[in-house]
C-alpha cells in the first residue's frame, strides 16, 4: 500500500510539473488581496454606475485623470518624461500617455479598450403617440448587437445630450436617481402571445420595429389640441430643457438599463450590471494608469467608441484617431520628426486589447470547448486569436508575443487563462485589436470573462477585474 501511495505522490508531482493547469483566482488570494479586490471593485461600481454612455465614461475618466495630475495635451508645450496628459477625440472617444524614460521611437505600451456599449438609440423623430393604446412612445435604433427580447420590461435610463441650433449643448439624465421615473419597452403578456409571439424565432420575439419605448400616459388639457398625450410629454421636455420636436434631430439620447451595479451572489463575489463589456478594460486600463510610476517605455491607453458596430466613424479604432496620437505624441516630444520615426514609435509599440470574453455559461455549456473556455474566478482572459469560421476577421498574434505576454504576466503573479471565442464554427466575434495590428504593431486581446455578455445585465467576478487591473499595470510597466 504505501508502494502504490508513493507512486501516486511521484504521479502527481510529475503531472503537476508538465500539466497547465489553471487555479481559481480566489484561491490564490490572501486576506489582504481580497480586501483589495473588494476594494477594487467598489470604484469600478461607482464608474460604470456613471458612466453609461461613451460621453459619460470620457468625462469621467477626464475627471480622475485631472485629479491625478494629467492634462491635456494642448495644455502642454512639450512633452518630456514622467509628463501626464490626454487627447480627446470629440467627447466619445481618448488617449491617455504617460512619457517614459526610453526614447519615444523605441514605441508604447499600449491597451486599447472601447466605452461604446449595446443600446437603444432615439431615431431622429422619434416621438408619437399611439391613439389606440392611448400613449406616447419613442421610436428607437438599435445600437450593437443585443437580443431585442431582453430590452422588454425592463426599467429604462435616458441619457444624452440634444444640441440645438445656435450650438446650446442640453445634457438628459432620467432614470438613475431614486425620484426619477423610468421608462420601459412593453412585452405582449402571455394569455395573448399564443399566435402572435409564441411562435416567433428568438431574433424575432421582439422585433426593431417593436422597441417602442413609452414616455407618457396623460393628456394635456387644451381641447385645441389633436395629439393630446404627445403634445404633453413634449411640454414637459420643453418646460425642462427648453426643447422643441425638432431638436432631438440633432440629438444623440441613448435608451440604456436603469440603475447601478450591484454585488451578485450570496458571497458577493461578482458585479452585475450594464456595461461591464467594455467598460470594464477601460476602467481596469485607466487605474494601472493612474497607479504607475514613470515607466520604461511610454504607456499609451486608448479608449475608442463604436466597437460594437465594427469601430467605423471618426471616434472608432478603424479611424485615423491612434496614427493622429502618435504624430501628436511625436510632435510634442521630439518636435520635428521625421517618416521614420513615425514608422518607428508604431512598429515598436506592444499592445494589449483589452476586452470581454464570454465566460462559460452554466446552462449552455455545448456552445463552449471547456478546455479552451474562459470560467469566472479564473482571472484574465488571453485570446490569441479572434474571428469567426476559419480565423475570419481575427487578429492572431504572434507565438513570440504571446510568450512575452506569459513571461510578464507570471512574473507579476498574475492569474490567466486562455480562450477561444465559442466552439469552432459556433459563432465568433472582434474587437479592436486587428485595426491596431494593420499599423504593423504587435497585439493580442487579454480581458476578463463575463457572462449575459451585451445583456441589459452583464454579470462579471471580482477577482477577475482585479487580475485584469493586475494585468495592465504589469504590461505599462514592463521593458
Ligand atoms: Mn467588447
Ligand atoms: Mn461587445
Amino acid at each position: 500500500m504505501p508502494l502504490v501511495g508513493k507512486m501516486e505522490e511521484e504521479k502527481s508531482t510529475l503531472e503537476d510539473e508538465l500539466t497547465f493547469s489553471i487555479p481559481n483566482a480566489w484561491e490564490q488570494s490572501d486576506e489582504e488581496t481580497e480586501s483589495e479586490i473588494t476594494e477594487f471593485a467598489e470604484k469600478y461600481k461607482v464608474f460604470i454606475s456613471e458612466s453609461k454612455t461613451e460621453r459619460e465614461a470620457v468625462d469621467n475618466t477626464i475627471d480622475l485623470l485631472r485629479e491625478n495630475g494629467f492634462v491635456s495635451i494642448d495644455e502642454c508645450e512639450k512633452l518630456e518624461q514622467g509628463d501626464k496628459a490626454y487627447i480627446v477625440n470629440k467627447n466619445k472617444a481618448i488617449a491617455i500617455v504617460i512619457i517614459g524614460k526610453n526614447n519615444i521611437t523605441d514605441g508604447c505600451q499600449i491597451l486599447t479598450s472601447h466605452i461604446d456599449a449595446p443600446r437603444l438609440d432615439l431615431k431622429a423623430r422619434p416621438v408619437y403617440e399611439d391613439k389606440d393604446a392611448s400613449l406616447a412612445l419613442f421610436n428607437t435604433h438599435y445600437y450593437g448587437g443585443i437580443k431585442k427580447y431582453q430590452w422588454v420590461s425592463t426599467p429604462l435610463a435616458i441619457h444624452g445630450k440634444v444640441v440645438k441650433e445656435d450650438g446650446d449643448v442640453i445634457d438628459i439624465t432620467i432614470g438613475e436617481d431614486p425620484n426619477d421615473p423610468v421608462f420601459a419597452v412593453s412585452d405582449l403578456l402571455p394569455h395573448l402571445s399564443k399566435k402572435k409571439q409564441s411562435e416567433r424565432k428568438m431574433k424575432d420575439v421582439i422585433k426593431g420595429e417593436e422597441l417602442n419605448v413609452i414616455i407618457g400616459g396623460k393628456p394635456i388639457d387644451d381641447d385645441d389640441i389633436d395629439e393630446k398625450v404627445k403634445i404633453n410629454v413634449l411640454k414637459i421636455l420643453n418646460d425642462k430643457y427648453d426643447i422643441k420636436e425638432e431638436d432631438l434631430t440633432s440629438a444623440e439620447i441613448e435608451i440604456v438599463p436603469a440603475g447601478q451595479a450591484r454585488d451578485l451572489g450570496f458571497d458577493k463575489s461578482m458585479v452585475g450590471g450594464y456595461g461591464h463589456d467594455d467598460r470594464v478594460c477601460a476602467f481596469t486600463s485607466l487605474m494601472a494608469g493612474l497607479n504607475i510610476e514613470t515607466p520604461s517605455k511610454t504607456s499609451l491607453i486608448l479608449v475608442y467608441d463604436k466597437e460594437e458596430i465594427g469601430s467605423e466613424g471618426n471616434t472608432g479604432a478603424n479611424s485615423r484617431f491612434t496614427e493622429s496620437v502618435f504624430q501628436q505624441i511625436l510632435a510634442k516630444t521630439l518636435g520635428d520628426y521625421s517618416m521614420e520615426d513615425f514608422r518607428n514609435i508604431m512598429e515598436n509599440s506592444k499592445g494589449i486589447s483589452g476586452d470581454v470574453n464570454p465566460g462559460v455559461n452554466p446552462s449552455f455549456k455545448s456552445v463552449h470547448d471547456l478546455r479552451n473556455a474562459g470560467k469566472m474566478g479564473q482571472g484574465i482572459v488571453i485570446t490569441k486569436y479572434t474571428g469567426a469560421g476559419g480565423k475570419y476577421s481575427a487578429n492572431d498574434a504572434h507565438a513570440e508575443f504571446v510568450a512575452y505576454i506569459r513571461l510578464v504576466f507570471n512574473e507579476n503573479e498574475v492569474c490567466w487563462q486562455t480562450a477561444e471565442l465559442g466552439k469552432v464554427d459556433e459563432g465568433g466575434g472582434g474587437t479592436v485589436a486587428k485595426f491596431l495590428a494593420n499599423l504593423n504593431l504587435d497585439i493580442i486581446d487579454a480581458g476578463p470573462p463575463l457572462l449575459g455578455m451585451h445583456s441589459p445585465f452583464e454579470i462579471i467576478s471580482k477577482v477577475d477585474i482585479y487580475h485584469t487591473y493586475k494585468a495592465y499595470k504589469a504590461f505599462l510597466e514592463a521593458e
